[in-house]
């Protein structure tokens, strides 16, 4: 804190106190010393005021140059005692370049780690730095280190959860690349050594190899992307012993959805296809590089649903060798030999099918399918005849009143048809690995109730052009904002009542409003969105328009030219493009795949034809099929998502969160380059500066009174009555002319607004 921070006080004798007043008196009504001057390219400079006359100061810059400025336009700057503070709530001036500046000082000097209050902040250091392992895991667990850590915070939630008997979660988000993925890692590897001993922690730390063969595929911003959300929610015994693990994933790039005629699914589209640069998910490449011989594979560019990104390789991995990994994992998550074999064959049908070809067989455009060696292997591979296979992918059976036709394909149907059924093979292997994953690490029946969960999901995303999953992605978003901001009101609120502060003093503000224009029904974003989609002659403009129509009264909402619209979300307005937006909603695939994996004679893809039937049945009774009762009648892909999101929450509101928010430096996934611009935007975006500005609205600086009067004290004028800590801290109160609103007395501590303890302090050195 700030007492231990600066140097012991020295002693004062009384008679040069006049002389300090003077100086005092003027110092105070001059500007600051320090200030942060903005930069024509947005960075922020650490300017010296030489001085001040009207509105105008004259600042000199590190370079040397010397500037006439605005007044208005410098922002205050720190203290030096503050320089590098672990916790952002110690600054006394609590603006975005103090905070740009606290968090690249520490930075640079590998602690990659700081508080933002209650909130830890990571910025991912793109190389090995020494903060893990044994050594630090004994430290953090004795509290004989106190730094900021992913650890500290695991530390924390294991303590809060055996004190207070309440289930816990670490909440981490950040954009691609900030390092989620591995600080959830590093999260697993702390409790995991704390509750070891059965044997299943080391289960649990390998379904991430695994999820991540599956899961992850390299992109333009993250060689190991996480294409999906992840919750791990982690069981303790009484004895504090790891007793089982339950993952949930959700949005592998995808929602997948049956109803009684159609498979809702939605994107998974890396599988078909991959953008220049990219790569699909790690397992087909590994397949092909560590591949077992029988399943015949060959090179991954002779598969095209792999060679149209022109990449094959990450530097840095060998894929043959993670292959060798996964399996091992796949060994000990108790996936049997044969499971295995299978699920490499369903991977191999994926890649052949990318490969099968299409001949028009009359003059109306319509195709079947190549009898050549891709469509013998898929056949083969998933147990079907090649007949049946060549059906499914160029026919189509139409229901028309009561009777079934068959319609045939032309050539762009078939190819979607095919890609579609490639697409859900993997959707089903994914969500069938995960089911087996869970059964391993099944929790026993004695349950305890005590269980840490860790969430892994994308941050808020803001784009040059924003679609259907920023929409999605942004609105799942604002849902964990307003978890945070409760949470972190309630702290607060607990802290003031604690101390006796007047609690009404104090505003937070709220995203209810543009959950509201999410959530409303029936006139909000989603169920506009779902209104349309079930219109026959909905269109992207005729939704656009809707939106328009309804909503243009929201202050969270504007309209604009054309297809777009903008929502004022809590981390800044986003301007969504609403082509696709119908589409994606209700991305349709015929039941065909379904009775074609069902016909199938192989293992998996009976269980995949079985679990898609079931979740139709569970689909038909669920409660958002009562109103209209009709066979059409179809959950939308965003309705799905909400209720996923509903599910989440519904799970976090019953544990004490811990926030982690990651920070990607810089887009060169390179070590030792802090992009002030890069930082400030994800702070902004992930809530850390809402933190700070809630804590502003608050009363941020807290010293209790000894501390208050020991060091301020020396700088009274006049002897205070009584020597009681309060009492002297009161006198410095009213000599410095503090005003009544800028500070509260609570009980044992002095309670202030920003920048209040930076004048003092200032006041304080300057004496010195
Ligand atoms: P996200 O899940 O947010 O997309 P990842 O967790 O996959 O991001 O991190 C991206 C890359 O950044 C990792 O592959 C790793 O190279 C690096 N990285 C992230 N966190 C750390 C860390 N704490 N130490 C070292 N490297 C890290
Ligand atoms: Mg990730």
């Amino acid at each position: 804190d700030l007492v231990s921070a600066a140097a012991p006080l020295p002693s004062v004798s009384k008679s040069n106190i006049e002389h300090r007043w003077s100086d005092i008196t003027s110092y105070t009504t001059k500007k600051k010393v320090q200030s942060w001057f903005q930069l024509p390219n947005g960075n922020w400079e650490l300017a010296r005021i030489v001085k001040t006359a009207g509105s105008e100061s004259v600042i000199s810059l590190p370079d040397g140059k010397v500037l006439k400025v605005n007044s208005d336009s410098l922002i205050p700057a720190n203290p030096d005692i503050l320089d590098g503070v672990d916790d952002l709530m110690q600054l006394s001036y609590l603006n975005e370049p103090s905070v740009l500046f606290d968090l690249q000082y520490r930075y640079n000097r590998d602690m990659i780690y700081t508080k933002a209050g209650p909130v830890l902040v990571a910025i991912n250091p793109f190389k090995k730095v020494p903060l893990y392992g044994n050594n630090y895991i004994e430290a953090y667990k004795n509290k004989s280190i106190e730094s900021p850590h992913v650890y500290a915070i695991a530390d924390t939630a294991i303590r809060e959860m055996t004190q207070d008997e309440v289930n816990q979660s670490i909440i981490i988000s950040g954009e691609s690349g900030a390092g989620k993925t591995e600080t959830a890692k590093i999260a697993m590897q702390y409790l995991a050594a704390l509750g070891g001993g059965s044997g299943i922690e080391y289960e649990i730390l390998k379904t991430n190899p695994i999820l991540e063969a599956f899961g992850n595929a390299k992109t333009l911003r993250n060689d190991n992307s996480s294409r999906f959300g992840k919750l791990i929610e982690i069981h303790f015994s009484e004895t504090g012993k790891i007793s089982g693990a339950k993952i949930q994933t959700f949005l592998l790039e995808k929602v997948v959805l049956v109803t009684p005629f159609f498979i809702v699914l939605c994107h998974l589209s890396r599988v078909v296809q991959c953008a220049e640069g990219e790569r699909s998910y790690h397992i087909f490449y590994q397949l092909c590089a560590g591949a077992p011989q029988k399943l015949n594979l060959k090179d991954v560019n002779e598969y095209k649903y792999l060679n149209q990104s022109n990449c094959y390789a990450i530097s840095g991995v060998d894929d043959a060798e993670q292959f060798h990994i996964v399996k091992e994992a796949l060994d000990i998550v108790h996936v049997s030999e044969e499971d295995q074999e299978s699920v490499f064959a369903m991977l191999a049908a994926v890649l052949w099918l990318g490969n099968i070809s299409f001949n028009m067989i009359d003059n109306e455009n319509h195709v079947e399918a190549v009898a050549d060696e891709s469509l013998i292997n898929v056949a083969q591979l998933i147990g079907c005849e090649t007949v049946d296979l060549n059906l499914a992918l160029s026919t189509r059976k139409m229901r028309v009143g009561h009777d079934n036709i068959i319609q045939k394909l032309t050539l762009s149907q078939a190819i979607d048809t095919r890609d579609a059924l490639a697409k859900s093979i993997y959707a089903c292997l994914f969500e069938w690995l995960v089911e087996q994953i869970n059964k391993s690490l099944a929790v026993g029946k004695r349950r305890t109730g005590r269980s840490i969960s860790i969430l892994d999901i994308y941050g808020f995303e803001s784009f040059g052009r924003n679609s259907f999953e920023q929409f999605c992605i942004n609105y799942a978003n604002e849902r964990l904002q307003q978890h945070f901001n409760r949470h972190l009101f309630k702290l607060e609120q607990e802290e003031y009542i604690q101390d006796g502060i007047d609690w009404a003093k104090v505003d937070f503000d709220d995203n209810q409003d543009c959950l509201n224009l999410f959530e409303k029904k029936p006139l909000g974003l989603l169920s506009l969105l779902d209104e349309e989609s079930t219109f026959p002659n909905g269109t992207d403009i005729t939704f656009a328009n809707k939106l328009k129509q309804h909503l243009n009264s929201n202050p969270c909402f504007r309209g604009e030219r054309e297809k777009a619209f903008t929502v004022s979300h809590f981390a800044g307005e986003v301007t969504y493009d609403t082509t696709g937006f119908l589409e994606k909603n209700r991305d349709l695939l015929h039941l065909d795949s379904i009775q074609l994996l069902s016909l199938c004679l192989c293992h998996l893809p009976q269980i995949f034809a079985s679990n898609m039937l079931n979740q139709s049945e569970k689909t038909v009774v669920g409660p958002l099929h009562k109103a209209g009762g009709a066979d059409s009648q179809k959950l939308s892909v965003a309705t799905n998502f909400k209720s996923q999101l509903f599910q989440l929450m519904q799970r976090l509101e019953s544990t004490t969160p811990h926030f982690i928010r990651c920070i990607k430096p810089n887009n060169l996934q390179s070590p030792g380059s802090y992009e002030q611009g890069l930082v400030l935007q994800q702070l902004r975006c992930c809530g850390v500066l809402e933190v700070v500005r809630i804590s502003r609205s608050g009363f941020p600086s807290r010293m209790s009174h000894q501390k208050f009067a020991r060091r301020y004290g020396f700088l009274l004028l006049e002897n205070v009555a009584s020597q009681d800590p309060l009492s002297v801290s009161v006198a410095i109160l009213h000599q410095f002319n503090i005003l009544p609103e800028m500070y509260q007395v609570g009980y044992t501590k002095l309670f202030f607004r920003t920048g209040q303890i930076g004048i003092l302090e200032d006041t304080r050195n300057h004496t010195l």
